[in-house]
């Protein structure tokens, strides 16, 4: 059986941050499981067309690794390169195995081990285990009436059949949320008719995008400008903590009211104008930046369903819509999201008690610091519970949590012990604290449904205030909160 200290479960900029931690620590002791026959996570698995970031880059990228990044907002090629070049220059391919897809990781008590179970029977011993399995990795298409019924072609935006060519043939695209916005501009020119089916419509802003010079991008590569642009860019982004947190008003001065502008100076039919505005305030759903989805939904070729025209059912020709309409379709893509709340981990892990960690989570995902858990010793969640930031950039919130993750081991072998778990106590303050915050902010009183909550009602998705809020209290290890043996 292979042993190792500390076993990665993913390999997305998650699982990399925790290896070239390791690393810098001199610890070497290490392997990366990765399901996929390909290394890098989300930006190398999401190819559909548009796909973008939607963070600045200098922000969006590791803190010590500057790229001379080509725009403002890359897309999604350039964030595949930026991925491989990060792999490659830590070696962590030699680190890693694909293929290698986690069903079960279980506590064995006598060992004080993990075990991890890979699809091929294969089994991994590890003192430490760190989860980065990924907040949106697992996509979620919704069981429509008749959906397997469909002869034509169809899959997520996050498996994207590039083998398909989509020009000339009549689409429907299911969703309107992040993902669904950038693929519709991309596609609308390029196909006979679009049809597009929102649920409900998403706030956009302009998005403040533009390419840099080849010296702009030579500079923005340069470790030392790099730092000054990332934080001039970091703390612009923070301040609209401020409206999403403390203040309504602002946040209607400087997101709503733009928000609703950008509606007017895009779209001139009034029903469509009518269509695309939410009812709920602005940033209870994630806000989506884009100055080409606008012209994309007034085109000739592309019509808007909403929900009084939503889907009723699927058939092997297309869909039938609530409005008695049938659709002839050679399309349908599904841009419905991922099991990113109740679903926070893709295999179940079975803890000291035999207990599953679904278990403990049964009325709502939790952790301490969105990390640890009581009973699930040595076991770290990257991008656990409550860690998601709506304003500024995942990888910022991913360095914090490996300050914690890595003084947390340091602690356990400099006392010269082999397990550190969180109390009961530490863990069930955090959480309170956490959901006390939550209420004052726009993602729980906004008025909306989204992604953001479990079905519990709770908001499991979003950190409540400042992303340095979060830094300092990852930052600050506190070993009252653990019990070591
Ligand atoms: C389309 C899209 C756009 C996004 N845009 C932004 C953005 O603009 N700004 C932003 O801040 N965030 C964005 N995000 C959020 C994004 O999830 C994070 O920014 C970040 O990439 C998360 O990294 P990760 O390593 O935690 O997860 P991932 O990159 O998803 O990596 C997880 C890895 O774990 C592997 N894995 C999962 N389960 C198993 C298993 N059982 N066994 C083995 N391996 C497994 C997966 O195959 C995957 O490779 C976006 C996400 C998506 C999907």
């Amino acid at each position: 059986m292979t042993s190792v200290q500390v076993l990665i479960i993913g390999s997305g900029f998650g699982g990399q941050c925790t290896a070239i931690n390791l690393l810098k620590r001199g610890l070497q002791d290490f392997l990366i499981l990765e399901r996929r026959d390909f290394m890098g996570g989300t930006w190398c698995q999401n190819s559909y067309p548009g796909a973008a970031v939607d963070v600045q880059s200098p922000l969006y990228s590791i803190s010590h690794e500057p790229y001379a990044w080509s725009q403002m907002f890359v897309e999604q090629a350039e964030l595949e390169q930026y991925t491989n070049h990060v792999i490659d220059k830590y070696d962590l391919r030699s680190k890693t195995k694909t293929n290698a897809n986690v069903v079960k990781v279980e506590w064995n008590k006598a060992t004080t081990r993990w075990l991890a179970h890979i699809e091929n029977g294969e089994v991994i011993s590890a003192q430490f285990v760190v989860n980065a399995s990924g907040p949106l990795s697992t996509p979620v298409i919704p069981n429509f009436k008749g959906r397997d019924t469909f002869k034509g072609e169809s899959f997520h935006t996050n498996n994207w059949n590039h083998d398909y060519d989509y020009r000339g043939k009549h689409v429907a695209i299911i969703g309107s949320g992040a993902s669904a916005a950038q693929v519709i501009p991309a596609i609308a020119e390029d196909v006979a008719h679009l049809h597009v089916f929102q649920r409900s419509p998403h706030w956009v802003m302009p998005r403040p995008d533009y390419k840099f010079s080849q010296t702009q991008q030579k500079l923005v590569g340069n470790k030392l400008i790099h730092k000054g642009v990332r934080t001039a860019i970091y703390w612009q982004l923070e301040t609209r903590m401020i409206g999403f947190k403390y203040s309504k008003a602002m946040l209607n001065i400087v997101a709503q009211r733009v928000a609703l502008k950008h509606i007017k100076n895009q779209i001139k039919d009034p029903k469509m104008r009518k269509a695309v505005t939410p009812d709920y305030t602005i940033g209870c759903k994630r806000i989506i930046l884009s100055n080409t989805l606008y012209p994309a939904l007034s085109r000739d070729n592309v019509t808007l369903h909403t929900r009084d025209s939503g889907i009723q059912s699927i058939d092997e020709k297309g869909i039938f819509t609530k409005d008695g309409q049938h659709l002839d379709l050679d399309l349908i893509i599904y841009s419905t999201g991922y099991d990113a709340t109740d679903g926070v981990i893709s295999y179940p892990v079975v803890g000291k008690r035999g207990n599953t960690l679904a278990e403990f989570w049964e009325e709502y995902p939790r952790a301490y610091l969105g990390t640890t858990i009581p009973d699930f010793p040595n076991f770290f969640v990257v991008t656990g519970p409550n860690t998601g930031i709506g304003h500024t950039s995942a990888i910022f919130v991913i360095e914090a949590q490996m300050n914690y993750i890595m003084k947390a081991i340091e602690a356990t072998k400099l006392r010269g012990k082999s397990v550190i778990e969180v109390t009961k106590q530490a863990e069930s303050d955090y959480t309170q604290m956490i959901h006390h915050e939550m209420k004052s902010t726009v993602w729980q009183s906004g008025g909306c449904n989204s992604w953001y909550k479990s079905k519990s009602g709770h908001v499991i998705a979003m950190f409540p205030g400042f992303s340095f809020t979060y830094y300092q209290l990852a930052n600050k290890f506190q070993s009252n909160h653990h019990e070591f043996s």
